[in-house]
């Protein structure tokens, strides 16, 4: 069993080409698909920086201006949450790893799609998207042993399913995929 899991942890980890790499910026900033958030881990020496966008839908489930009380107080929770950066995403003991800065904001994402967007973003709930960003500086005293990231993301998010996941290290750039049912990467000899 164990054999196929790790067999299937490495089929899913690919070496980024440049189309790839440029898909992905495109996709950054065009709209975002519900359901589905990046990760940006760039690494170097003992600091990793980390970058998570995602929807409002996956992470509060709506993305309208919060209104009532309970849905600020999903807000504030949801950010409570997401500032504990390593409590979110696990880097393995033996790294010695610290979160330095924790910064989360959540965002109103206006699209440019027609003549109408400005009447469209007074209207309720239509044609409105709101992103979670959130970013992060963390330091490792033996950044070698950063073998994997394990994240409770999904477990927290209901409306999360996939994290588009970029490393960038000094080795160059990877490209992964945490998914519900997977929410570990194996970043063995990435480092
Ligand atoms: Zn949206």
């Amino acid at each position: 069993m164990l054999k196929i899991f790790t067999g299937l942890v490495s089929a899913a980890f690919i070496l980024a080409s440049p189309a790839l790499a440029e898909e992905a910026q495109h996709r950054q900033l065009g709209p975002h698909v519900h359901g589905q958030g990046t990760l940006d881990i760039a690494v170097e020496g003992k600091k990793i920086e980390m970058e998570l966008v995602a929807p409002g839908m996956d992470i509060v489930g709506f993305e309208h201006v919060a209104s009532t009380d309970e849905q600020k107080a999903a807000v504030e929770k949801a950010k409570a949450k997401l500032t504990d950066v390593l409590s979110v995403f696990k880097l393995p003991a033996v790294a010695k790893c610290k979160a330095e800065t924790s910064n989360v904001e959540n965002r109103k994402e206006v699209h440019h799609d027609g003549d109408e967007d400005h009447d469209e973003d007074e209207k309720e709930g239509h044609a409105q998207h709101s992103e979670f960003h959130a970013t992060y500086t963390i330091t490792c005293e033996a950044p070698e042993n950063v073998t994997g990231l394990e994240t409770i993301y999904f477990a927290n998010f209901a409306g999360a399913q996939l994290l588009n996941v970029n490393v960038t290290t000094s080795k160059g750039q990877t490209q992964a995929q945490m998914t519900r049912d997977k929410p570990k990467l194996d970043l063995t000899g990435v480092m």
